[in-house]
């Protein structure tokens, strides 16, 4: 399983302090005390955000440190209540005190859950007057928020899944086109190891990429991704078939593109049948008039309309990222719906 994983201390905030303070009014110049109590220290919030698919936004965050409730005054005045410090997370993020591993929650869509309780507000001395004590001089502190090593863990089922022959670019593209590059599991019996990145259109759209090497590498040495891993990518919703524009060995990108095929049948019915986009990579090698010619003959060749089906880009120089991206999108979200695209992830 692809986990993205971020670890995060947070801490509540402190209760006020309560007040000693006594009433100073004409003519009573020992008046009663009368300081007020310390207003409450916030609580830390976990909070399911829909359309928030990683843990991303936490990198680089050590500690997350909720507001302190604000001290009691004289004239029985109450400490302000600090405000809830909301955290937003991922639908379907595991929540585990570090320290102890303990899970604590696991977060639904529409969860609202207080993580760290913030400590109470201290008395102000009007609460410790009696009849023996007309003038007490005490009022308690307020009491410390609850703290906890937060280790946050996502599972993330790759959208898109990269296939293509060794040196067609794969890993070159998945890095072109990811910033983040979450932990994955250790498979046992894998010899080939998996890729994955995660790609940010922007603040609410990202997606999941998994480089699929050994379809064909593995293959040939009697190697493979190990079933673990298969058993993940074949829930990966549409597949880049990636292609050299020029390969070096003298064969044409539909040859190539028949060979991969044959080979992703072989290994899995259900990954073969996944939708798919051919892009024509490494069009940098190419004079900018064949590009389209070398479309227009791959896609006539393969007979797939070359508007639809065939994207020219290059991974290396950055020619057509953004198209390519903006196509994946939209063949993930035929409706562009991010509610939707956590329930299908969810569900796979
Ligand atoms: P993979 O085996 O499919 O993962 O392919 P790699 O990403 O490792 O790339 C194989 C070779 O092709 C490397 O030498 C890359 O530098 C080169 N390469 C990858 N993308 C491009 C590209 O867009 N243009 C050019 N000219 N070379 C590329
Ligand atoms: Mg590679």
């Amino acid at each position: 399983m692809f986990v993205d994983r971020a670890i995060i201390t947070v801490r509540a905030g402190k209760g006020g302090d309560g007040c000693v303070a006594f009433r100073r009014e004409k003519g009573e110049p020992k008046g009663g005390p009368n300081g007020g109590d310390g207003g409450k220290g916030a609580d830390v919030v976990l909070v399911a955000e829909d359309g928030m698919h990683t843990l991303y936004d936490f990198r680089g965050v050590p500690a997350l440190e909720a507001k302190d409730g604000d001290p009691g005054g004289g004239k029985q005045c109450h400490g302000a209540d600090a405000p809830d410090l909301i955290v937003k997370l991922p639908p379907g993020t595991l929540v585990y005190n570090d320290q102890t591993g303990e899970l604590m929650t696991d977060l639904k869509p529409a969860d609202r859950v207080v993580i760290a309780k913030g400590g109470k507000g201290g008395w102000g001395n009007e609460h410790f007057k009696s009849s023996t004590n007309q003038t007490p001089r005490r009022a308690t502190p307020g009491a410390p928020g609850e703290s906890f090593r937060l280790r946050f863990e996502l599972k993330l089922i790759a959208d898109v899944g990269f296939v293509g022959l060794p040196n067609a670019g794969k890993s070159t593209l998945l890095a072109a086109l990811t910033r983040a590059t979450p932990k994955i599991a250790d498979y046992p019996f894998t010899t080939l190891s998996p890729q994955l990145g995660i790609s940010e259109l922007d603040a609410m759209r990202r997606i999941v990429m998994a480089d699929i090497p050994g379809l064909i590498e593995g293959a040939a040495q009697g190697a493979g991704l190990g079933l673990d891993f298969l058993r993940h990518i074949e829930r990966t919703r549409v597949l880049v078939h990636l292609l050299d524009a020029q390969p070096p060995d003298g064969t044409t990108p539909a040859q190539n593109y028949r060979t991969v095929r044959h080979e992703l049948t072989q290994y899995s019915e259900a990954l073969a049948s996944k939708p798919e986009l051919i892009v024509l990579n490494k069009i940098d090698l190419l004079m900018p008039e064949e590009v389209e010619v070398a479309v227009k003959s791959l896609a006539r060749e393969l007979d797939v309309d070359p508007r639809v089906g065939v994207l020219a880009i290059s991974g290396a120089a950055n020619t057509n990222l953004r198209p390519l991206l903006d196509k994946l999108w939209a063949m993930l979200h035929p409706a562009g719906g991010g509610v939707e695209h956590w329930k299908q992830t969810a569900r796979a």
